[in-house]
């Protein structure tokens, strides 16, 4: 049997006075949010992970967080749309120049806790509600009891947290967030009694979690809470600004590097010969920030591209190495910093064959003409979603485009495309971005499973 101990930053007060065993309280916290929240759940780097785990994950605690909304929108019969929230999901890779600005909630996963001493945890920081989910199952090792109290003490498994207890960890914690307390028995017997009864907990905000995960819901004690501190006027408005979707594809933002280079313009490729370009730079002091990832993109000759995460160092300066040797590619290498949500200029050098004498000619990426039209006529609706998706699946049979085949997601065609997709079709119908980054757009909704191209 297994069941799994949440605790907040809360202090939990044992009364000095004798105690009357059997009588539960309910209590508000003094946070509460003031528009309609904006939740970042942030992907955990967990390197023997497969990403199905982890999408898994995510999946749950998202719905963990979102059953909130469901139960309070159920409970309303006009005006749902009060208690409406946005969860916005920061992948690995996006965390790198992520500006959290808008996110109210952010909630992150831990491999396990001090002791493990919870599963869950809450507190606020600067007037954000801060998550932490363990995700490593955790297994009772002895319980014992003393007087009126009864003890456990708590073992991690090898095992990986199962993903819809995270979810129900994620409810908690969010009730939390809400401005809840603990709904607690003076009688521990009695908390510990609520997570094995054959019936759910009475409250999803009781000190441990169900053993069950399917008994341990949001109840109707619990939305009766959450309206009596937000009242008629539930959360409020939607906040006027949303968080940014994938800076990547945005417009640029310069003004965040002082200086991005390479020494030289060539580099000869040399039999038994090895050379280093070292790539430099020196970050804003405006944009500097400690610990904060520099990421640096490589494009090669051939169109691949290769990502790296260099810091900065205190003197704002930052550096990498790539190697020049017999194998390297012939031809120009394109190079982009992304920091702070600073983008750096585009930079080039070329390496050079050496051993042949030869120099290639750079291989360019062709698209051809129509499907520049096409992208424009169907991101002013002129064209339907299917005809633009013909243009997208003749460029992947040219292979004018490469979608990784990795991580994608099954086809919906039910899935909508996104905005902000059509809207880089525009700006590259029109010759405002690169090929490439619309091709990261494309590569994107195959990824998503909106649209299939191989
Ligand atoms: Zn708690």
């Amino acid at each position: 049997m297994k069941f799994i101990i949440i605790l907040t930053i809360s202090i939990i007060l044992v009364s000095s006075t004798i105690p009357v065993f059997g009588e539960a309280s309910y209590e508000i916290l003094e946070n509460r949010f003031y528009n309609q929240p904006i939740t970042c759940i942030y992907e955990p780097n967990v390197p023997n992970a497969r990403d199905v785990i982890i999408d898994a994950w995510m999946d749950e605690t998202e719905l963990g967080v979102k059953n909130w909304q469901y139960e309070l929108r159920a409970t309303e019969y006009n005006k749902k749309d009060k208690w409406n929230m946005e969860v916005q999901r920061i992948s690995l890779e996006d965390q790198v120049y992520f500006d959290n600005k808008y996110c109210d909630v952010e909630i992150r996963f831990d491999a396990t806790a001090p002791n493990a001493s919870y599963a869950g945890v809450h507190w606020m920081e600067n007037g954000k509600s801060q998550i932490r989910i363990v995700y490593t199952d955790l297994e009772v090792c002895k319980t014992w009891t003393e007087g009126y109290y009864r003890y456990t003490e708590w073992c991690y498994k090898e095992d990986y947290i199962r993903s819809k207890a995270l979810g129900n960890i994620a409810t908690h914690e969010f009730g939390h967030a809400l401005g809840l307390e603990h709904y607690e028995s003076d009688d521990p017997n009695e908390n510990h009694d609520w997570s094995i009864d054959p019936y759910a907990s009475p409250s999803v905000m009781t000190l441990a979690v169900h053993y069950d995960e399917t008994k341990n819901k949001i109840r109707q004690l619990d939305i009766d809470k959450v309206k009596e501190i937000y009242d008629y006027w539930g959360f409020g408005e939607l906040k006027e600004t949303t968080p940014q979707d994938i800076p990547v594809f945005e417009g640029k933002n310069y003004g965040g590097f002082d200086s991005f280079f390479v020494p030289n313009s060539e580099y000869i490729k040399e039999r038994g010969n090895v050379k280093f370009v070292t790539i430099g730079g020196l970050v804003s002091e405006q944009s500097f920030s400690r610990g904060q990832n520099i990421l640096l993109t490589v494009e090669f000759p051939d169109g691949e591209k290769e990502e790296w995460k260099v810091l900065a160092t205190t003197n704002r300066q930052f550096g990498a190495q790539m190697i020049v040797n017999e194998e390297s590619q012939v031809g120009e290498y394109f190079l982009e910093a992304k920091y702070m949500g600073y983008d750096s200029e585009k930079i080039s050098f070329s390496v050079l064959d050496g051993m042949t004498n030869t120099i290639q000619p750079k291989k360019e990426t062709s698209i051809p003409n129509w499907i520049r039209n096409n992208a424009k006529w169907w991101a002013s609706g002129t064209i339907e979603d299917r005809d633009f998706v013909m243009g997208v699946q003749y460029l992947a049979q040219q292979k004018i485009i490469r979608v990784d085949n990795t991580n994608i997601a099954p086809v919906d065609p039910n899935q909508e495309i996104p905005n902000w997709v059509r809207n880089n079709a525009k700006w590259w119908g029109n010759g405002l971005i690169t090929d490439s980054d619309f091709v990261k757009g494309i590569q994107y909704l195959a990824q998503q499973g909106i649209i299939q191209v191989n």
